[in-house]
């Protein structure tokens, strides 16, 4: 698996090309124990995936510390993977009883609490990325920029990004930043296309910094029977029987239409299955046509481009 820079021309972390989430580590129905968490943080590591999607929210709260075990029990795993961290969004949870309504929190104060919290859920004294989770509207933006900036000072994240800004927002971020943001976390995949044309994506090339698409098989809707789900993967279908790929296999050309943009997204894996991790990583051996990436973009728009 391709290793990649996240940000040309500042300091900035190297990332596996794919990337694995955990929001849905406590949903898995074959269970949570350390022993299952182990064997799939194993399945992805013999792939090359070694970058790890974390947020404290994740499983209701639960998510960092299924992981956090078994590093505690596999110190070694620690050395061979980066942990990207979020943090800002409050939800309602029974674990959070003080949260009347679920909201967003940039203070510094709740920043440096939900990162104290992370690493030590994770066990670990660092995280390789730390992302806004969302916008906040409540945001000052110097103060925050203060906190992170501090963060980084002593070694708790190594790197900063956002996730779900708007361009106008990351610029206001980084106006009141010296370190650079290295990333923008967004949705992406071939049925959530809107930041192709939003200025997400524009902006993400213009200051050479991938972007990592989140639900990167849209949060499985692909699958589902609405009649674009169903369009979309008949042109994957074509697509992969032109080129020679198993037509049944759409996942692949799925992401690998996400790997085609320019920008040079790092699509964020979130399948419980060991099976379909080993199916996706077959993305990064597929270069697309450009009219095979067209064939598959149209059918999520259900109309020819102009
Ligand atoms: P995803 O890979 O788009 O969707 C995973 C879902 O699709 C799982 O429920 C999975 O079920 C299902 N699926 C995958 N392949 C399938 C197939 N062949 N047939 C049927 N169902 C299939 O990713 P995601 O979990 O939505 O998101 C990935 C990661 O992105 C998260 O873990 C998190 O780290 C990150 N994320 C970030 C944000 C943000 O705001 N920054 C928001 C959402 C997510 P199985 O487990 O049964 O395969």
């Amino acid at each position: 698996m391709e290793r990649v820079r996240l940000a040309d021309g500042v300091p900035s972390p190297d990332l596996s090309r794919l990337v694995y989430g955990v929001w849905r580590l406590a949903d898995d129905p074959a269970g949570c124990t350390p022993a299952i968490v182990e064997k799939k943080i194993e399945a992805c590591l013999e792939l090359g995936i070694t970058t790890f999607d974390h947020a404290d929210i994740y499983g209701h709260y639960r998510s960092e510390k299924l992981f956090g075990a078994v590093l505690a029990s596999r110190p070694d795993l620690r050395r061979q993977i980066e942990l990207v961290g979020k943090c800002d969004i409050c939800m309602i949870s029974e674990a959070r009883p003080q949260h009347r309504v679920t909201h967003y929190d940039s203070s510094p104060e709740h920043i440096r609490r939900a990162v104290e919290g992370s690493l030590a859920n994770l066990r670990t004294d660092h995280l390789d990325l730390l992302l806004l989770h969302r916008p906040d509207p409540l945001m000052n933006a110097e103060e925050t920029a203060s906190e992170l900036e501090s963060l980084v000072r002593n070694g708790k994240v190594l790197h900063l990004g956002v996730s779900n800004f708007t361009p106008p927002q990351l610029d206001l971020l980084q106006s009141r930043l010296d370190l650079p943001l290295v990333t923008n976390q967004i949705e992406l995949s071939v049925l959530s296309v809107d930041a192709l044309l939003d200025g997400t994506l524009d902006q993400s090339q213009r200051l050479s910094r991938r972007p990592m698409a989140w639900s990167a098989l849209a949060g499985g809707a692909l699958f589902r029977d609405d009649p674009r789900a169903v369009r979309v993967r008949e042109a994957l279908s074509r697509v992969a029987d032109r080129i020679g790929t198993d037509p049944s296999q759409i996942e692949p050309i799925a992401l690998a239409w996400i790997l085609r943009l320019p920008s040079g997204p790092l699509p964020i894996l979130g399948t419980n299955r060991i099976d379909r991790i080993e199916r996706a990583a077959r993305a990064c051996s597929i270069t697309l046509e450009r009219q095979d990436w067209f064939e598959i973009y149209e059918a999520s728009l259900g109309c020819e481009v102009p």
